[in-house]
């Protein structure tokens, strides 16, 4: 039982809030100069700036503050005409100035919606509080084996390469009601970043972290209850299990008298539970003030304007337009969103056949098969949609069968061109004409009479094999439905 089932069965139901942080793909850095590039020798991409030594003074990144409105007016947030950085004080031995350039209140961009659809099909919706840009820190590695404090570790090392790399943090509000819901809203926040080309979004790589506000409340009530905030989930899965377990806990706790404590309670993989790791610290405990070394940031209605224009049909329009308007299946219209290039592919394929099934049937069917035997992409392969398109015409026009048009589509990919230049070259068209097909038929009777008697004998079943054979006998050209009809009126 998942851990929002059990709830509901107590009589209660979970309120989840998200906040995430993506790293920002740019070439260099938020404030400086160096790579923005994932691994590498440690501190091989650092310099005064992203170091904090005395002195050196950030600039900010351009890129990554369109990044950041292009993701805000994706999800339909307001973009102020000021906002500013801010720094957070604290110390932690992965930030070498102190503190951390952030946003406190006037970030880039504030509110905004996140639609997203479950496995069903169901579109929910999440509010943003706000989206705001900051510098990631730098990486601690615990290591050795000893009586160090750190997880039993002997000493630490720390590699400053992240250190001042593009973040940016998606704060929701907290309308999220189960586990599930909480990762198809991530899927819908990776989608979108993915097909903006603002990050690669890859939790292997740290670029997607998430943490979650976990409070349990009785149905009906409006209230929130108290809060915990779960982190170190590094995938899908585990944000899953963890909100469940968390849930599961929060709801063993109280219907057992006991009471939530504020907190924030790390994600135990291997165990598959939570544990308290320190009170929660409140936004005052970090004396946020304005980055006196960077003036605040105007963007201009024009920018903003610009940058609107330039965006790509939203991730939940498509889902609609495939799912509602061509009649895809949720799996198929999820799959092929998550392939931005193929969905593309995809749409240029109906916009020229206009048949969305049998387009989706090839893309994903056929064409994403070559391209796994072959590990060429469909959209870098020889076969363009208006060949695609032309395949299809010749379909529903019946000129050739489907076992035809497999046998064109590997043609296709080798590099054979328009499909239709094939069958008329080849006279490869299908035979729809009853004089010839009926000669076929005759052969076959003619030539299989053990088959024949046992059909009439009632092993109906033989149908199959003696229309094979016609097939085989019209170099797979004749039409098969017509086949079918000829050789039951014959044998009847
Ligand atoms: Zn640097």
């Amino acid at each position: 039982m998942s851990g929002t089932t059990g709830a509901a069965a107590a009589g209660y139901e979970a309120v989840i809030g998200i906040e995430c942080h993506v790293e920002l793909k740019t070439q260099t850095k938020m404030f400086c100069g160096c790579l923005n590039e994932f691994g590498g020798e440690p501190n091989t991409k650092v310099c005064p700036v992203c170091l904090g030594l005395p002195g050196a003074l950030p600039v900010p990144n351009l890129r990554a503050i369109e990044h950041m409105i292009r993701s805000g007016l994706a999800f339909e947030a307001a973009i102020p005409a000021f906002s500013k950085f801010d720094r957070k004080n604290y110390f932690y031995p992965d930030m070498p100035k102190d503190y951390q350039i952030s946003q406190y209140d006037m970030p880039l961009t504030q509110g905004g919606v996140v639609r997203y659809w479950l496995e069903d099909g169901t579109i929910k919706e999440c509010r943003l509080v706000r989206i705001h840009l900051e510098e990631d820190t730098g990486k601690s590695t615990h290591a050795g084996s000893g009586d160090g404090r750190i997880a039993g570790s002997a000493y630490s090392l720390v590699d400053f390469n992240r250190a001042g790399v593009p973040l940016m943090e998606c704060v929701s509000e907290p309308d999220i009601r189960s586990a599930e819901e909480a990762v198809a809203f991530l899927e819908a926040l990776k989608r979108t970043f993915v097909q903006l080309g603002v990050s690669d979004v890859k939790m292997e790589e740290g670029s997607l972290r998430c943490d979650a506000n976990v409070s349990i409340r009785p149905i009906g009530a409006h209230e929130l209850g108290t809060k915990t905030e779960i982190k170190n989930m590094n995938s899908f899965r585990s944000v899953q299990r963890a909100i469940d377990s968390e849930i599961a806990r929060q709801v063993a706790l109280v219907t057992s008298g006991g009471r939530v404590i504020q907190e924030t309670r790390g994600w135990d993989e291997v165990h598959a539970t939570t544990h308290s790791m320190r009170s929660k610290e409140e936004a005052h405990d970090y004396r946020y003030f304005p980055d006196p070394d960077l003036p605040p940031l105007e963007v201009s209605e024009n920018t903003v304007g610009w940058l609107r224009v330039e965006l790509p049909e939203s991730v939940i329009r498509r889902f609609t337009r495939y799912t509602g308007e061509y009649g895809l299946n949720v799996q198929q219209a999820t799959q092929l969103i998550d392939n931005p290039s193929l969905a593309e592919y995809f749409d240029a394929c109906v916009a020229l056949s206009e048949n969305p099934a049998q387009s989706v049937n090839f893309v994903l069917g056929d064409l994403s098969r070559l391209a796994n035997e072959t590990g060429v992409a469909i959209y870098a392969s020889p076969v363009v949609p208006k060949h695609v398109a032309e395949l299809i015409a010749l379909l529903d026009g019946k000129t050739i069968n489907s076992k035809i048009a497999k046998d064109l589509l590997e043609r296709m990919w080798s590099g054979g061109g328009s499909p239709k230049a094939i069958v008329e070259r080849e006279g490869l068209a299908q035979t729809s004409d009853p004089g010839a097909v009926a000669k076929f038929v005759d052969q076959v009777l003619a030539a299989n009479g053990d088959a024949v008697a046992q059909y009439r004998a009632g092993k109906t079943n033989v149908l199959g094999f003696l229309v094979g054979q016609v097939m085989k006998a019209s170099g797979g050209k004749a039409d098969p439905a017509l086949v079918q009809t000829m050789m039951t009126q014959r044998l009847a």
